[in-house]
């Protein structure tokens, strides 16, 4: 398997990891977008949103609750922060690893795109 993602969560690859358990982890993007800017990924391979079935919607919401925590220990909980999921080509998705994007402490422009 040469998915970058995937070898970051079997730790062939260094992370800047920030959160671990058994099915999910978090490290720091390595292109930073923003002051705050993390990676929130399941450690199961899943390509993409569009590959979610039914029995997957309790990890979607692991990663959004462990995203908020993270939020708050980073410090930009209160003055705001951005969870993003990009879809494929056009979606602007190109790792193709499900990751949540965790974007803060900086003003977000209001764009989507
Ligand atoms: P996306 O465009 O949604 O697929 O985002 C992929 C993100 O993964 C980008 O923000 C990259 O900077 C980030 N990224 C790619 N390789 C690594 C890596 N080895 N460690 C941390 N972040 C990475
Ligand atoms: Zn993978």
């Amino acid at each position: 398997m040469d998915c970058i993602f995937c070898q970051i969560a079997s730790g062939n690859i260094p992370g800047d990891m920030v959160y671990q358990d058994e099915e999910v982890i978090a490290f720091r993007d390595i292109n930073p977008q923003a002051p705050v800017h993390l990676i929130i990924i399941p450690r199961r391979h899943i390509p993409s949103l569009a590959h979610l079935s039914e029995a997957d919607s309790a990890l979607i919401g692991r990663m959004v609750a462990i995203a908020n925590q993270l939020a708050k220990g980073e410090g930009v909980a209160d003055k705001g922060y951005r969870l993003a999921l990009n879809c494929g080509k056009e979606g602007g998705q190109l790792v193709p690893h499900l990751h949540l994007h965790l974007l803060g402490g900086r003003r977000l422009s209001g764009r989507l795109g």
